[in-house]
């Protein structure tokens, strides 16, 4: 076992100076980039903006942030210290809330899309699972459905965030992810009441009623 760590230890590094050398001939103005495009996606942008709406001014919310800045490995042997960095090496949390004076992380959210989990997936997920619980740093799963039920994202995070205004009502558009606003309907069969309106109105014309009661909460 323990001769084929040293052969893998020797064969990366071999590897790694076959690459930096293959790179040192190559002149750097050849290599040319591109930009990717937005760094979230539409469902991972609107979750982002309810956390924000969630925890205010108590916390920074940043997303996709990579393991390795904000966990290392607990001291142990060289193989266990290299394998125990090669395994968090190239993962991210989805989202980690810091503390907004000092920028110490308090709470690693991940966020569930909904769809199912293929088998690279699962494996993330217990890998995040584990350097949390040995980490000691919270973690909280949030289904995309929270991006729209800001109280209780509210609720969720007020263990680990000391946060004010728990109640106050936030919600975001369905169809774009804009901030809605409360409007009291002027005409119609239900003139007088209140309703929440897409702040992109005219462009965006999604409304909402004002008393939507929300599904239970479930899992978590
Ligand atoms: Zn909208």
């Amino acid at each position: 076992m323990e001769s084929v760590f040293i052969i893998v230890v020797v064969l990366v590094a071999f590897f790694f100076l076959v690459q930096k050398r293959a790179a040192k001939q190559v002149p750097l103005k050849e290599s040319q980039y591109k930009l990717k495009g937005s760094l979230l996606n539409n469902n991972e942008s609107v979750f982002y903006n309810a956390l924000v709406a969630a925890v205010a001014n108590n916390g920074v919310v940043m997303p996709k942030v990579a393991m390795s800045q904000v966990i290392g490995p607990k001291s142990g042997n060289k193989k266990q210290w290299f394998i125990a960095n090669n395994r968090i090496a190239r993962s991210y949390f989805d989202y980690v809330i810091c503390d907004p004076r000092t920028f110490e992380p308090r709470v690693v959210i991940e966020l569930d899309n909904g769809k199912e989990l293929d088998k690279g997936k699962i494996e993330r997920q217990k890998l995040i699972i584990h350097v949390c619980k040995t980490a000691n740093l919270p973690l909280i799963g949030c289904h995309i459905k929270h991006s729209y039920q800001v109280g209780r994202l509210r609720r969720l995070l007020a263990t680990h965030i000391e946060l004010i205004e728990p109640e106050k009502e936030v919600r975001f558009c369905k169809r774009c992810g804009s901030p809605m606003v409360i409007k009291v309907a002027a005409q119609g069969e239900f003139k007088g009441r209140k309703f929440f309106t897409c702040s992109r109105q005219p462009h965006c014309t999604y409304t909402e009623n004002y008393n939507v009661v929300f599904e239970e909460d479930d899992e978590l």
